[in-house]
């Protein structure tokens, strides 16, 4: 069975821990791999590969570090499709989004590709007669990043690149669930010249994670995943000194008026709610309904969700594949049939779906649910699966009373061909990313990608130039060229002149 070691030092390094974690092919429900899970050891020998390279690549020259990142970015491009199909093979989404991710991750590189643009520090001259003050940004040292399952790509990307860019070194923790990618990742780097030690990949689960939040030698942490393990990561990794940004889980709300364009609106609420298997974190979950649209915008979803055609990821006829684990699709399917039984209506049901041929993968069909109460488990959890659910609001004040009252505030988006209540909505809604009649509003490289409340812990969005300055420290240089006529004894507070 093939296995998946550790990237450490430039180099394979074997679990040498003896213990494995299995990787599924989800479309078959079958192990088809195995991934080190890496004790205590692997974690601090991955970590001190990169505090030994932190001074050299810290202090080379931005010309050098750039050459790095665009033979890197030259690379990646070349292997789109290759890294596309390791995506498929252990999440199971269909390869044209996984050719997605790949592509939005590329955008960080291309960014981090501009740093010496992004690092330009600030001179004031003469701000006390012959002082000058420069603010500069410095490498924050050694980062560490823990991704989840659903983007193996892309979440990595929207981490290190920048961070190795700013001058730091890295050691990515990526999901154990979809291990390979990472991998590849890192070995693309080493071959784009990258040296030994800057970019390290260390397989594991929680062992791993611990290790990382506790090391002395972290500086800092870059976390994407659930909320739970967000707020673990944040106050544990923050106890210790470090600085933290953790991206947590998310419920987002689209919000359809009366007046919207109801086609687009069902278009836009069917890709957003299936894709990927609704296995994102910007996957729109609840639809509300504003006004009188209700009855005819679901018949308009319902339509569409039962033309979703469902399949393997490698097969091009797929429009959305399995879902990542048995237990997980299990879970999911639970919510439909409770959710009948708090009250809500099932108007699709695709927890029957059964796909010939792969009878064991973790397949389920698309669901639909109308009426949600408020109050059921569809409603409050995050489901993260192709769920959605369709709330109905009388006006738009409620409506955004029922967005604003979520624990999360990771994206959410407007339908509408009214200007003034667009404008109205970015101003009042509590969410990170707002999208006006774009169902799924993930910001490009260089604006930062963050929510608010619950689906972000610590004060950086990830990427963009939270990005940069999550992975700098500020520094102020305050310099005198003396003239011979300065000096002199003087106790008192100084002051500029
Ligand atoms: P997860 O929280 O289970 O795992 C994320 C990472 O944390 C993995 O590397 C995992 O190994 C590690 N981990 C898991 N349990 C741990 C524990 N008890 N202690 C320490 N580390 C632990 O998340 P997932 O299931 O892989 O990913 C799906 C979740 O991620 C969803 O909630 C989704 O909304 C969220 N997500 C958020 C964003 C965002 O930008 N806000 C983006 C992608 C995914």
């Amino acid at each position: 069975m093939k296995t998946i070691d550790h990237w450490i030092g430039g180099k394979p390094v074997e679990g040498g821990s003896g213990n494995w974690g299995p990787v599924f092919d989800p479309a078959t429900g079958e192990q088809a791999k195995r991934v080190a899970l890496a004790s205590v050891e692997e974690v601090d020998q991955a970590v001190a590969a990169a505090a030994a390279a932190a001074a050299d690549w810290g202090t080379l020259s931005l010309a050098r570090r750039t050459g790095v990142l665009f033979k890197y970015r030259e690379l990646l491009d070349a292997h789109r499709d290759e890294l596309a199909e390791l995506i498929t093979a252990e999440h199971g989404k269909v390869h044209s989004d996984a050719l997605g991710e790949v592509a939005r991750g590329l955008e960080i590189v291309e960014l981090a590709c501009g740093i010496p643009q992004l690092l330009k520090g600030e001179l004031s001259t003469q701000v006390s007669t012959r002082v000058d003050v420069s603010s500069i940004r410095q490498p924050v040292g050694v980062v560490a990043g823990i991704t989840p399952f659903n983007f193996p790509a892309m979440v990595p990307m929207w981490m290190f690149p920048l961070a190795i860019a700013c001058g730091n070194t890295f050691v990515l923790k990526p999901s154990e669930k979809v291990p390979s990618t990472a991998y590849r990742l890192a070995e693309l780097a080493s071959e784009a010249g990258l040296p030994e030690g800057v970019l390290n990949v260390v397989n594991g689960d929680r062992v791993a994670v611990e290790r990382l939040l506790e090391h002395p030698d972290v500086d800092a942490i870059s976390f994407v995943g659930s909320t739970p393990i967000a707020r673990h990561i944040f106050t544990t990794g923050t106890a210790n000194g470090k600085r933290v940004q953790a991206l947590g889980g998310a419920k987002n709300h689209m919000l359809v008026l009366p007046d919207a364009d109801l086609d687009l609106a069902a278009d836009s609420a069917v890709n957003a709610a299936y894709g990927s298997a609704g296995e994102r974190c910007m996957a729109v979950s609840v639809v509300v309904a504003v006004g009188a649209t209700g009855d005819e915008l679901v018949a308009r979803i319902a339509e569409r969700a039962r033309a979703v055609r469902i399949g393997p990821g490698d097969d091009p006829a797929s429009e959305m594949g399995p879902l990542i684990t048995r237990e997980h699709r299990d879970k999911v399917a639970g919510y439909v049939s409770g959710a009948a039984a708090q009250g809500a209506e099932v108007v699709v049901d695709g927890t029957g779906l059964v796909v010939e041929g792969h009878e064991r993968g973790h397949f389920l069909g698309v669901s639909l649910l109308d009426r949600v109460p408020v109050g059921s488990d569809a409603y409050q959890d995050e489901i993260f699966g192709p769920v959605l659910c369709v709330v109905r609001a009388e006006t738009y004040e409620e409506a955004l009373r029922l967005v604003n009252s979520s624990r999360w505030g990771n994206g959410t988006a407007i339908f509408t061909r009214d200007g003034g209540a667009a404008r109205r909505f970015q101003l009042e809604v509590q969410a990170g990313m707002v999208g006006v009649n774009v169902p799924i509003p993930v910001p490009v490289g260089y604006h930062s990608f963050g929510g608010w409340k619950e689906s972000l812990f610590g004060d950086h969005h990830i990427y963009g130039s939270d990005g940069v300055h999550f992975y700098t420290r500020g520094k102020v240089v305050t310099t005198r060229w003396p003239d011979p006529s300065d000096g002199g004894i003087n106790l008192g507070f100084p002051s500029n002149h």
